[in-house]
């Protein structure tokens, strides 16, 4: 069991993760956008971090790099929509050169979430 903060500014989305993870027994916490998050994360200090990338107020690319300069061991787990069907711009890869240690494509898979979040969370938190 992990503690994990989801953050996205879409209720549904969140409401499905916390679906995802709870039952896989993992203790979730969550906010709306990357202000929120950037808070949570350090009142918090979950385990793992999974974020939506484009969010009002601080989006996640802007709150990753917030997090990454106090915390360089962030684990952390991108999803987005993502450019393709929607022609808007694919903010995945940026994620990835960031520091975010996985990224997925939404809609994603039960399957592909779980291993996302088992592989994440193995990665030590070396200072
Ligand atoms: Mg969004």
């Amino acid at each position: 069991m992990a503690k994990i903060l989801v953050v996205d500014d879409e209720a549904q989305v969140r409401g499905m993760l916390v679906k995802m993870l709870s039952v896989e027994h993992h203790e979730v916490i969550e906010a709306e956008n990357g202000t929120q998050g950037c808070k949570k994360y350090r009142k918090h200090r979950p385990d793992l971090l999974i974020t939506d990338l484009v969010m009002p107020e601080k989006n996640g690319i802007d709150m990753i790099l917030e997090l990454k300069k106090e915390f360089p061991a962030i684990r952390i787990v991108a999803i987005s929509g993502g450019g393709g069907i929607t022609g808007s711009f694919d903010y995945l890869p940026i994620a990835k050169l960031v520091g975010a240690l996985h990224i997925l494509q939404k809609p994603f898979t039960l399957q592909a979430l779980k291993s996302a979040v088992a592989e994440a969370l193995e990665v030590p938190e070396v200072h």
